[in-house]
């Protein structure tokens, strides 16, 4: 009988000190066996996962407040996807979409070209990893403007492939003992409303002047007329869960136009229904050029895609785009599944009332704890920055240190952000909410038990 799906229990309970000793058998054959280099930020092992909580080997059940890093939003074992990829593991695995072709992989790129923003003719590629679909936007972006510069933005992530490391900001750990990279990645200023501050006049850089900064440094340094694309994350993923301030995207967006550059709305954490609308762009009625996605798309199975204008997605000569286990068709099934079930459970309502929970417990905590310095986030894509009290000096041992004695009590909490010091929550959209308010008590602890002395 398998533990997940429908029938796994959602609730918090701990049998054993965690790690427990099953976990940490397989700690020990792992220390064996895989590299060091490959973390994990949970100490136990899963055994099971489905709707909000994480099953682990000694039956330990934990609140997932990370979600695979915003991978499983219909949750890790949702039957729609179960059984439609149980239905197409038995009919083929692979064929390799570039040998003999298949309707699932048509089928997702319609509903690709259909849920993205704009309503022009478009046309999706399909992928792996979010990785390659950024990458594969870049190609495309070149191959249709015939220019080679990339502009990326502080704090960003999008991957740890070679042209991805060059485009992601932070060193440590992506990118560090695994240079050169690739030429022509040029990095702007974002707008980071906690730590942006005034410009030399005392005005408030709002929006619109953040996106004039990096407009400015963009201009000056690289020149408008060498820029194929401009790749920005609508919210910021792994640089902070950062929402730029209204107005910022809508000015890049427009000066991009000005300029013949393609605009590419790196939505591979933000995507797929985690903000409450199906892509955060939405969110300020931005039409991106190109959207990449991956992450939820396909309910834990790897997919990614790249989809937008097809004068664009065309550009590429013939074969010019693919790869053996691109749009892969159990990956495919399990997307049309996973959109199904957005569709069918209503889980756009469900991640907006997730973050309007999650937004009232934190403001209610920032209220009561200095050490909270910005909540921030749309729908279910929220965060805390943790800073020294009455000032903006990150503390990321605090952040860890919540992150870990959380998991102790039973629920699992991801850190990111440059400075390693902010706190994620990334439920499932399939999330009990009396099981989310359950974990937010237990944070709520944590935090009044996380003193200065502690
Ligand atoms: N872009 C963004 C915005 C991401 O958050 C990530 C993954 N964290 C990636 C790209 C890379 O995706 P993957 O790990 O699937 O290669």
């Amino acid at each position: 009988m398998p533990l997940g799906g429908p029938g796994l229990p959602q609730v918090r309970r701990l049998l054993t000190e965690v790690p427990g000793p099953r976990s940490r058998a397989l700690a020990a054959r792992r220390r064996a066996a895989v590299s060091a280099a490959v973390g994990s930020s949970m100490p136990f092992y899963a055994a099971a996962a489905a709707g909000g909580v994480v099953v682990d080997v000694d039956g330990n059940s934990f609140i997932d407040l990370g979600s695979g890093i915003a991978v499983t939003s219909v949750g890790a074992s949702a039957p729609r996807v179960v059984e439609a990829v149980t239905e197409q593991v038995s009919q083929f695995t692979h064929t390799c979409f570039m040998v003999t072709p298949y309707d699932a992989y048509v089928a997702v790129a319609e509903a690709l070209n259909e849920i993205t923003p704009g309503d022009f003719e478009k046309r999706t590629a399909l992928f792996t990893s979010g990785a390659e679909a950024v990458e594969n936007a870049v190609k495309i972006a070149r191959a249709h403007t015939g220019r080679t510069g990339v502009v990326v933005f502080d704090h960003a992530y999008h991957g740890r492939t070679n042209l991805t490391m060059a485009m992601t900001a932070k060193n440590m750990p992506y990118k560090e003992g695994f240079g050169p990279f690739a030429t022509d990645v040029h990095r702007a200023p974002l707008s980071y409303p906690f730590r942006d501050g005034v410009d030399l006049e005392g005005n408030p850089i709002d929006g619109p002047a953040a996106a004039a900064r990096a407009i400015a440094v963009i201009e000056k340094q690289v020149g408008a007329s060498n820029v194929a694309c401009v790749v920005v994350e609508p919210v910021q993923g792994e640089g902070g869960f950062i929402v730029p301030a209204e107005g910022f995207l809508p000015a890049l967006l427009e000066w991009t136009r000005a300029h013949g550059i393609v605009f590419v709305a790196d939505e591979v954490q933000s995507g797929f229904a985690r903000t409450g609308a199906m892509f955060a762009c939405e969110h300020e009625g931005i039409v991106p050029d190109l959207v990449t996605t991956a992450k939820g798309i396909a309910g834990g199975l790897p997919l990614s895609g790249v989809t937008g204008r097809a004068e664009i997605m065309d550009a590429p000569v013939v074969g010019g785009l693919g790869g053996t286990y691109g749009g892969n068709p159990v990956a495919c099934a399990a997307a049309l599944a996973a959109l199904a079930t957005v569709r069918e459970e209503g889980l756009l309502e469900r991640a907006t009332a997730l973050g309007a929970l999650m937004t009232t417990r934190l403001q209610a905590l920032a209220r009561r704890d200095p050490r909270v310095g910005d909540v921030r986030g749309r729908g279910a894509m929220m965060a805390v920055e943790l800073v020294e009290p009455g000032t903006h000096v990150p503390d990321a041992a605090l952040a860890a240190r919540v992150a870990r004695e959380a998991t102790q009590r039973g629920v699992m909490v991801l850190t990111c952000g440059t400075y390693g010091n902010v706190l994620r929550f990334l439920p499932a959209l399939a999330m009990p909410e009396p099981l989310l308010a359950e974990a937010f008590d237990v944070l709520d602890e944590v935090f009044a038990g996380t003193g200065a002395t502690a």
